[in-house]
């Protein structure tokens, strides 16, 4: 008797994706200016002493443009600029004007998808599928969201009268750089604030095009400010003492600095920080939906999300098991240029990125951890780092409580329930979790006591604009999204019964 050979699987996958031929989206819509100004006033302007500072590709190491960094002075003159347009426009302006305003910015960005998208990926690095299907339509979900607000903030917080605060100032960092502005100056605008935004150093080219389409859009000059710079303009920035808020996406280090310059000013403050999201996976969860969700959860932007699961905790009985099916599944991952549509797994945002990802894994390896990555060669340009798996940890290394941002998983076991809450809160963080089991009562027990703002539940890295999103421990405080997220912008007292 004959037996037909097993076919082998794995081999076969393989085989097929060393057949995919590039497709790389068209860079001819982005038109990039070899130099780019403060946006102040509605005007592009110079930086005071014509300082700049250069903005690279990461995928190639190519330089882009040269970009205004902006000083003190300058600072001031957009602090001043958005406190004439607060004083003299837009806080007066009734609700479904300044609503108008921003559905418009909202389809004017639709409108523009591609380009922004592709500008995101050449700027930043991430895969042009990504930015095509989630940053930007999420960034215009976040002002269509909004702009329905606009005209019902005194419906925002139940009992309460709300006003506008004032002139916000806006920092954000260089993971989602299109995005963070979305969440940040959509909720402000809404509420009646004005703002002068500061986008990250290695990532300005897309809030500088959002300032274009905001002068296009018909705003009133000075309602949004955009002062390019690297950590002392966020510095001269958040001390400056004429705006009435700081709302800050980055790192925990620099929140709490934030923090300090803060403290006793009486100026309101929300911080976004830094996480180390465990996913949870239990012995009756359905693995290869857990797989795709751990590896979205890690892979999704090279890693560099804030509310990463850069953590899996597996239960014994299907740890082996999990750990042999993602190491499989890691190995159909594309990492590569990101303007190619098969890329899962674009470029490193930077070279000193790149150098605190290596020397964290490098770390864990000389820990004795097992370290696990596809073997397929990086590209020989630019700044790349392979989908990694980190196993055989005790939990006190470094890259089982640090935050790496970058594309690696550190993976422990557990046994019993009580022993995976321990071990998932056992992090300063508190941001996200997700939890992987068939079993809804499990689900709840879990969420209320997993230490996290969120907690996804069989899926990760889900967002709705019209859910709040925020952290807790040094995760940070305050919501963005939702009528939570608009409460942040809104200064509130009782109504008089
Ligand atoms: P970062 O170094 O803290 O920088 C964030 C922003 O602050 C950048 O615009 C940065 O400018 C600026 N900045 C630097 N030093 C400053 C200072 N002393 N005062 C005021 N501003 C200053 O963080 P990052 O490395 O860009 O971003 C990664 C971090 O952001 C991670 O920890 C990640 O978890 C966190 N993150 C959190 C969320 C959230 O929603 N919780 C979302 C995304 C990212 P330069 O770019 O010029 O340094
Ligand atoms: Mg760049």
């Amino acid at each position: 008797m004959t037996t037909t050979p097993k076919r082998d699987a794995a081999a076969d996958l393989a085989r097929r994706f060393a057949d995919y031929v590039p497709s790389l989206e068209g860079r001819d819509i982005v038109a990039i200016r070899p130099s780019y100004g403060l946006m102040i006033d509605g005007e592009e302007r110079a930086a005071e002493g014509g300082a700049t500072f250069p903005t690279i590709e990461p995928a190639s190491g190519a330089h882009l443009a040269d970009v205004a960094e902006a000083s003190p002075a300058d600072v001031d003159a957009a602090v001043a600029a958005a406190r004439r347009a607060y004083e003299t426009t837009w806080r007066d302006m009734p609700g479904r004007r300044r609503a108008k305003l921003i559905f418009r910015l909202a389809r004017l960005l639709q409108d523009r998808a591609r380009e922004f998208a592709v500008l995101e990926s050449i700027d930043g690095g991430k895969p042009i599928r990504e930015s095509r299907d989630i940053d930007v339509p999420l960034s215009a979900a976040h002002l269509f969201y909004h702009a329905g607000w606009a005209d019902k903030v005194e419906y925002a917080v139940p009992g309460m009268a709300a006003r506008p605060l004032g002139v916000v100032g806006q920092i954000i960092p260089w993971n989602f750089p299109l995005l963070m502005a979305a969440w940040k100056i959509a909720p402000a605008l809404a509420c009646g604030n004005t703002v002068v935004l500061k986008p990250a150093e290695t990532t300005p080219l897309t809030a500088l095009l959002l300032a274009e389409l905001i002068d296009e859009a018909g705003f009133p000059p000075g309602v949004v400010n955009v002062v390019t710079g690297a950590g002392a303009t966020g510095a001269a920035l958040a001390g400056h003492a004429g705006i009435d808020k700081v709302a800050f996406t980055g790192s925990t280090g620099v929140g709490r600095s934030i923090r300090r310059q803060l403290a006793g000013t009486g100026r309101r403050l929300t911080l976004e920080l830094g996480g180390k999201g465990a996913h949870v996976v239990f012995d009756d969860a359905a693995l290869d939906q857990a797989v795709e969700g751990i590896v979205d959860g890690i892979f999704f932007n090279q890693g560099h999300v804030c509310c990463a699961g850069s953590r899996l905790l597996a239960q014994e009985g299907i740890a082996g098991e999990l750990l042999d099916r993602l190491r499989r599944r890691i190995e159909l991952l594309r990492v590569g240029e990101p303007l190619d549509k098969n890329t899962d797994v674009g470029a490193i945002n930077s070279a000193a990125q790149l150098e605190r990802i290596r020397v964290f894994v490098d770390e864990a390896a000389a820990d004795g951890c097992r370290i696990d990555h596809p073997s397929r060669p990086l590209p020989d340009r630019g700044f790349f780092f392979p989908p990694t798996i980190v196993s055989g940890l005790g939990g006190a290394e470094r890259i089982a409580r640090e935050e790496v941002f970058g594309p690696v998983l550190a993976v422990q076991t557990f046994r019993t329930e009580a022993e995976a809450v321990a071990k998932a809160n056992a992090t300063r963080y508190g941001l996200s979790a997700g939890v992987w089991t068939e079993k809804g009562s499990r689900i709840l027990w879990m969420s209320q006591r997993l230490q996290a703002g969120v907690v996804w539940a069989n899926t990760f890295n889900k967002f709705d604009p019209a859910s709040p999103f925020g952290g807790v421990r040094e995760s940070g405080h305050g919501r963005e999204g939702g009528r939570q997220g608009l409460r942040e912008y809104l200064d509130t007292t009782p109504v008089a019964a």
